[in-house]
């Protein structure tokens, strides 16, 4: 594909900063460096991936900027074009007038994801590392961000390959026998062809399984702290973040609207939600925060369900109950620091149980042991670096490869026509095709495209 116009747009967000970085991509670059840049050498005579101090000048020959500029050449940068970065200052203004320097010198305003997908239409990048590259600026927490930049640095992509190889040499033999047609060793071929092919449908399965997990790490778990008002919830939140955030009170009901905090545990990113105290009332403004907690709790991935352990249980706290489903909730029998009062035997229903001092910071670490424990259980991961699929539409992908591979595994068990079979495995490349971009239809590309930021 021939791209033949030159893109130009901001690298760095808007704002102050120490510097800002315009960045220009495309067969002219080099060319509209030299119009508005004067240093030692012209752009003709720079290095490709040097630094080189220098003047931006407008039309009239003013100093916009004192800058440095880096000419990558063609092929080897990130868009596989000439690209040409300028490091100037970072203010607003200065940018903006970079920018219109470049404009007018004749490059066009780039795209969101634009940079990018030069990079992909040149082949710098296939499809699953260009989808990664918004995923490591999106990170929330390191882990995140390793699967993300294993993705970049090409893992998925050679996973999918492994599986398309595979896929291939079955289909060349398949078709070997299409071609020159012998019943015998067709049929013994058809035996030897399905066990491996069924150990690959096993392993693509594993792999869009990972998605669990690829999407606790990507979209982060939202666990909502749930009790009735006075149990602790606020001064709970507080405790897990490590420092005061949430309104403390000795009087009832001061928690009304959620507060929503970001933490890491175990590697995964975490929202923490304090929901309004659950009460039954006529005060509209509490009502309404009992219904968004009844919400909430259906929404989350983990409620940690609070009662005060010193006193006897009440209607509210049974409210609150109601709105647990034991299988994601975790039980926080709080203020172990006085004497115990609370009926247990009226949650039972609840297995996963810790007793924590939220004031006096007393049970945290099993606290956050169970957390992480109920996340590993639920995301099936806890240790695994490996290869892990974030995207939804990849998962898809593959399920799609599996289904073609289980139809051509059943179809091999019985009187079969070759030309189905072969059929099926060609729908199975297809499908992993969509996650590298071979076969993925322009529209699609276009809309993943979109999704990123201008100057990407
Ligand atoms: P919320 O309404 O559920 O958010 O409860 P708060 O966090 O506002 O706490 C209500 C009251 O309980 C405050 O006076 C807290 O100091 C007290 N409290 C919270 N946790 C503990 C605890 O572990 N032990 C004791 N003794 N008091 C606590």
């Amino acid at each position: 594909m021939l791209l033949l116009d030159t893109i130009v747009a901001p690298a760095t967000p808007p704002g102050e900063g120490g510097i800002g970085i315009v960045r220009v991509s495309g067969p002219r670059a080099g060319d509209l460096l030299a119009a508005v840049y004067r240093g030692k050498l012209a752009p003709a005579e720079m290095a490709s991936h040097h630094l080189y101090h220098g003047h931006l000048l407008n039309r009239d020959h003013q100093r916009v900027d004192e800058v440095l500029a880096v000419l990558m050449r063609a092929p080897r940068s990130y868009t596989g074009e000439d690209v040409v970065e300028v490091h100037c200052h970072g203010g607003v203004q200065i940018l903006r007038c970079v920018l219109d320097l470049f404009l007018d010198a004749g490059a066009r305003m780039a795209e969101p994801g634009e940079f990018t997908q030069r990079a992909f239409l040149n082949g710098r990048l296939d499809l699953a590392q260009a989808e990664a590259v918004i995923e490591v600026i999106r990170a929330r927490s390191d882990r995140a961000s390793r699967v993300a930049l294993n993705q970049l640095e090409g893992q998925l992509s050679q996973q999918i390959h492994r599986f398309s190889e595979q896929i291939k040499e079955a289909l060349a033999l398949l078709e070997a026998h299409i071609d020159f047609p012998d019943d015998e060793v067709g049929t013994l071929a058809l035996d030897d062809l399905a066990a491996p092919l069924q150990l690959l449908a096993e392993d693509m399965s594993a792999l869009a399984g990972s998605f669990d997990v690829g999407r606790a790490l990507r979209e982060g778990i939202s666990v909502l702290i749930l009790g009735r008002p006075n149990v602790g919830k606020s001064s709970l939140m507080n405790a897990i973040l490590g420092e005061p955030r949430a309104i403390v009170t000795e009087f009832a009901g001061t928690t009304r609207d959620t507060l929503e905090e970001q933490l890491v545990l175990a590697g995964f990113p975490v929202r923490l939600v304090d929901a309004a105290g659950v009460r039954d009332t006529d005060d509209p403004i509490e009502s309404e925060g009992v219904q968004r907690a009844r919400d909430k709790a259906a929404a989350a991935d983990l409620v940690l369900l609070v009662v005060d352990g010193s006193a006897p249980l009440t209607d509210e706290d049974e409210l609150a109950l109601q709105l647990c489903h034991a299988g994601k909730t975790l039980l926080v029998i709080n203020k172990s620091d006085q004497a115990q009062a609370c009926d247990l035997s009226r949650l039972t229903t609840f297995s996963q149980q810790v007793a924590v001092s939220a004031k006096y910071g007393l049970g945290l670490t099993e606290l956050r042991a169970a957390i992480v424990d109920h996340l590993g259980k639920d995301t099936a991961l806890a240790g695994s670096e490996g290869v892990v699929i974030t995207e939804r539409r990849h998962r898809d992908a593959l399920l799609r490869a599996v289904t073609s591979l289980e139809a051509f595994l059943r179809a091999t068990t019985g009187p079969v026509h070759l030309e189905f079979l072969a059929l099926e495995l060609r729908e199975a490349l297809t499908a992993l095709g969509l996650v590298t971009g071979e076969t993925t239809p322009d529209e699609i590309l276009e809309q993943i495209f979109s999704r990123f930021c201008i100057g990407k």
